[in-house]
């Protein structure tokens, strides 16, 4: 299936105009369904998996900011850390300390986002707020990474009162915490929510980065 890029159009023209960052989910995808949009100016572009990550990374053209958007293990943080552009699943500290530690060896400071949990499924990732408040506060004591905000995921439902909630639930989080994220130095703290069935609900309740695939990119056949 071809890269929709109408759609494409559509997003980003709609994006520009409430300042939202599009990260185009392009996981399982082959290069040239990322040069196809990277043609159109396209440069952020969100990956699941380390290999895959790494090997488009060295194949594609160097501008093009990657975004870690998986759930990532500590033991492959070294891959990634030499030119990863923003991880968007911190969801221990454990994990952030591996990073701090990667990202020192590689003397540059990782951007980063503190997943939270928000959805009533036991499968999904992240941090609930007792954590969050403690990966806060030893976080100001890591210099080779900077937490620019936070990330989450809805359910996985038709129903849009639950997802709007989830949402709303975050936002409101996210709003308790910006003037530290400030404190950081970050200038414009992210709020990275919303995927392709659910993105404008995410917008409504704040997001102001969404992670958009299949509805870019086509279905994805994992089978493959
Ligand atoms: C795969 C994935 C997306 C994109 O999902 P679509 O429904 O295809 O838009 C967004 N965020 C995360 C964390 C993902 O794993």
């Amino acid at each position: 299936m071809p890269v929709n890029t109408v759609a494409y159009k559509e997003i980003i023209d709609q994006f520009l105009l409430t300042d939202t960052t599009l990260v185009a989910v392009s996981k399982t995808k082959p290069n040239e369904d990322i040069l196809a949009l990277y043609e159109l100016g396209q440069r952020d572009f969100g990956e699941n998996y380390v290999q895959e990550l790494v090997d488009k990374a060295a194949a594609l053209p160097k501008d093009i900011r990657w975004h870690f958007i998986g759930h990532l293990q500590s033991n492959k943080v070294k891959y990634i850390a030499p030119f990863v552009h923003l991880i968007h699943g911190v969801d221990s500290l454990k994990l952030l300390r591996e990073i701090n530690k990667q990202a020192a060896k590689c003397n540059r400071v990782i951007p980063c986002l503190l997943q939270i949990y928000i959805a009533k499924e036991e499968s999904k990732f992240g941090l609930d707020e007792v954590e969050l408040l403690e990966i806060m506060d030893v976080s100001s004591t890591l210099t080779n990474i900077s937490i620019q905000g936070f990330m989450g995921m809805a359910s996985f439902t038709e129903n849009t009162a639950i997802i709007q909630s989830e949402f709303n639930h975050l936002s409101l989080l996210f709003k308790k915490h910006i003037s530290w994220i400030k404190s950081q130095g970050i200038s414009k703290p992210i709020l990275s929510m919303g995927m392709s069935g659910d993105y404008s609900i995410a917008i409504e309740q704040g997001s102001n980065m969404v992670r958009i695939g299949s509805l870019l990119f086509g279905a994805r056949n994992y089978a493959q």
